[in-house]
This record gives structure tokens, C-alpha cells and sequence, in this order.
């Protein structure tokens, strides 16, 4: 078994409920396991900044599949749950965004997988949800904890929990 960090965002539709689909997805409970997750959070849009906020929750995964087959499930997802990346505008509204944030202590950088994501320490949309559940997890030789303590969160609001989806 291997661990993974992931981040996942949207902002077009019903995010929240997207995202909860999105988990559910993903994890299937055999090859990959949720382990944690953290809350909801509303944050300013990043990049293009004329488009709705975002909403932004990391999870911590138990997976058997490798690197790129956990990468090819998580587009999988993306695309099953709407997103058209022909027609999206770089940085630009989407319905479901999958990022690898780290999986174990692994270093990977191909043209499809970097890992760790290179812009995870730049990210407080990312940083802020993954502290809440892996602050002491060590990513290339930084404390998450730290990281999210560095940067500006400015504007990312953590939500209450909503009802139970079925
Ligand atoms: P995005 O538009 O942010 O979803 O970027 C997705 C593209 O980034 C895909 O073509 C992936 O192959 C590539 N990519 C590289 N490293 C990663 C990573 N660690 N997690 C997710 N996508 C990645």
C-alpha cells in the first residue's frame, strides 16, 4: 500500500455536491482507500480572477495502484464528472479539478506526472485543506503544517459540514 495526497476543486455547478461525487469516485474502497478528508473550503479564484470562487477539501488516500494509475483514475473522474479540458480556459472555471499532490515520498517528473505537484507550496487553496488533515506530513523535506502557516490564506473561508449525501 501507498499513501497519496490529493486536492481537488471546482466552481462550476453545484461544487460541493460534485466533490463529495468526486471522493466517492475515487475512492472505490479496494484499490484506493480514503483515509481522511478534510473540510470544504470557499476560496478566491486563483489565475483568472473573473469566475466564481472555488471550492477547495484535500484527502489522504490508501492506494495500491501506481502513480499514473491513480493520475488516469483521477481524470477519469474529472471527465465522468463533467470536465471538458478542449474547452476550458487555463486557470478558468471547471466542474472537477484532480491534482497528486505527493504519493509516498516518491520523485517522478514526466511529461504527464510531477511529483510532488510543483506548485503544491505555492497553492494556499491547497495547502490550507491539506494542513487541516497531514500538517506533520513531510513533502520534499517541508512540513505541510508549516507551508500553509507561510502563505497567504487570505479570503478562504472553511465551510460547516453539509448533510450526509446519499
Ligand atoms: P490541470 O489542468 O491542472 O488538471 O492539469 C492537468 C495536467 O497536469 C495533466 O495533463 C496531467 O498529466 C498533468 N500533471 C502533472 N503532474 C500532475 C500531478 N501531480 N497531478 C495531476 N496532474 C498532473
Amino acid at each position: 500500500m501507498s499513501e497519496a495526497l490529493l486536492a481537488l476543486g471546482g466552481n462550476v455547478g453545484n461544487s460541493r455536491a460534485i466533490l463529495d461525487r468526486a471522493v466517492k469516485l475515487l475512492c472505490d474502497g479496494t484499490d484506493v482507500r480514503l483515509m481522511a478528508r478534510s473540510s470544504d473550503y470557499m476560496t478566491p479564484p486563483w489565475g483568472f480572477k473573473y469566475q466564481p470562487p472555488f471550492i477547495n477539501l484535500c484527502i489522504v488516500v490508501e492506494t495500491t495502484l501506481p502513480p499514473r494509475d491513480l493520475l488516469e483514475r483521477a481524470q477519469d473522474v474529472e471527465l465522468r464528472l463533467g470536465r471538458d479540458r478542449a474547452h476550458e480556459k487555463k486557470n478558468g472555471p471547471r466542474t472537477a479539478d484532480i491534482d497528486i499532490l505527493a504519493y509516498d515520498d516518491l520523485t517522478l517528473d514526466e511529461p504527464n506526472l510531477t511529483l510532488p505537484h510543483p506548485r503544491l507550496f505555492e497553492r494556499a487553496f491547497v495547502l490550507v485543506p491539506l494542513a487541516e488533515i497531514a500538517g506533520d506530513r513531510v513533502v520534499a523535506g517541508r512540513r505541510i503544517g508549516d507551508a500553509a502557516k507561510a502563505v497567504d490564506a487570505a479570503g478562504i473561508e472553511r465551510l460547516l459540514p453539509q448533510a450526509a449525501q446519499p
